[in-house]
């Protein structure tokens, strides 16, 4: 056996094995070797990743400029349609400019890479998505985690010994945790980064096109315009896409396109992705999207009560566009969602190395589209709690 092999059937011993296993279709409704799946495992929150004006304007896109754009953004591959997009985002998320990246991931590393170094601090919530953590430890600035939304253990960090000479401190937060469904407490760590000379770094992933007013995000849902520095998002969620965006002042972005290595040395987004967000972010902000968020927030609130009755430990602050039922270990996580997979619902087992040791969960992210049966069949698809022994 070769040490791969050995390391595979450890994972599989404990709970903790990975396969890829394909869907058959896409949306609210999927398919499984032929079999019909109510998906709530996505992050398409909207409903919106098949939605067939955004497939619409990714076909015209396709067909005027081809499929890849062909080199790196600062080469020969920026379009006007790139340009278009980060004018659109940066007015969604009310900045001076944005720079849209080939995704969430690689717009966090981007972004702390280029923006921290050896000289800086960089303080983490200590549940921050991995592409924060990575791009945090790519920079070489001395990181610091604080205990997850803990604000005074944040406070005693930020009260401890300050960065090097000429360097400087970032605070970098999640603003949606989407593994536990609780928001980052913004307006006071905007405070404790004006008060602390700490530059606020807030990654909306969950939040952008679900959140707040027009779905501008958390920053928007706390009244923050203007007070985060820079703001993060991805189009790969409710956007419907794929891609990221980070969005602050024109001279931030300028700095990126000097100094973000992710930007520069990777091909430039597909225009046609580029054309479905710009698509995307126009739909959002208007009654459609508004009328979304709505039937989200609905089907949210039924499943978080009913799912409660039937005896169930649910994490949910509103408005997280995401419910996580809890379960502790690894193997009755996963036959909690074999049973539901068997009664036709798909809600991922969220295991370690994602979430720490002891605190297995199911996921549900219900969308807009589902239709309020489906739900209903969500909530059957349940067996009472202490059936599951949770
Ligand atoms: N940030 C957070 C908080 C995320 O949850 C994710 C996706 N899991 C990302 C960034 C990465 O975004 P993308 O999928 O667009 O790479």
């Amino acid at each position: 056996m070769t040490d791969w092999e050995r390391q595979l059937e450890l994972w599989a011993a404990r709970g903790l094995r990975r396969t890829l296993r394909p869907l058959a279709a896409a949306g609210p409704r999927v398919e499984r070797e032929g079999r019909y799946l109510i998906n709530l495992a996505s992050n398409d929150y909207l409903g919106l990743s098949t939605d067939p004006r955004l497939v619409r304007a990714a076909q015209e896109a396709l067909a005027r400029w081809g499929v890849g754009a062909g080199a790196s953004r600062l080469v020969s591959g920026d379009r006007r349609v790139h340009a278009a997009l980060e004018a659109a985002l940066a007015d969604f998320k009310g900045t001076e400019a944005a720079l849209v990246f080939t995704s969430g991931y690689a717009a966090n590393v981007g972004v702390l890479a280029a923006l921290a170094g050896p000289r800086d601090q960089i303080f983490a919530d200590a549940l921050n998505h991995a592409s924060l953590n990575d791009g945090a430890r790519l920079s070489r600035a001395r990181l610091r985690y604080y205990r997850h939304r803990d604000l005074d253990h944040l406070e005693d960090l930020l009260k401890g010994p300050g960065p090097r000479r000429g360097g400087r401190r970032f605070i970098v937060t999640d603003a949606v945790f989407s593994m536990d469904a609780d928001l980052a407490p913004l307006p006071a760590l905007v405070e404790l980064a004006e008060r602390y000379e700490a530059l606020l770094v807030v990654d909306d992933a969950h939040g952008s096109g679900v959140v707040g007013p027009e779905g501008r995000g958390t920053v928007h849902h706390f009244g923050l315009a203007g007070r985060v520095p820079v703001q993060v998002a991805t189009l790969s969620k409710a956007l419907g896409g794929q891609g990221g965006v980070v969005a602050g002042a024109r001279a931030l972005v300028e700095v990126l396109l000097h100094r973000a290595r992710a930007f520069i040395y990777s091909t430039g987004i597909a225009p046609a992705l580029a054309a479905a967000a710009l698509e995307a972010v126009r739909l959002v902000r208007g009654p459609e999207g508004e009328a979304r968020r709505a039937r989200l927030r609905q089907h949210l609130a039924r499943l978080k009560a009913e799912l409660r009755a039937k005896g169930y430990r649910v994490l949910h602050e509103d408005p997280a566009p995401m419910l996580l039922v809890w379960v502790g270990a690894p193997g009755p996580a996963l036959r909690l969602a074999a049973h539901l997979e068997a009664r036709g619902v798909l809600a991922p087992a969220i295991r370690p190395p994602t979430v720490p040791e002891g605190t297995s969960r199911l996921r549900l992210a219900p969308m807009a589209t589902h239709t309020e049966v489906e739900i209903e069949r969500v909530i059957q698809a349940f067996p009472p709690a202490e059936e599951v022994g949770v």
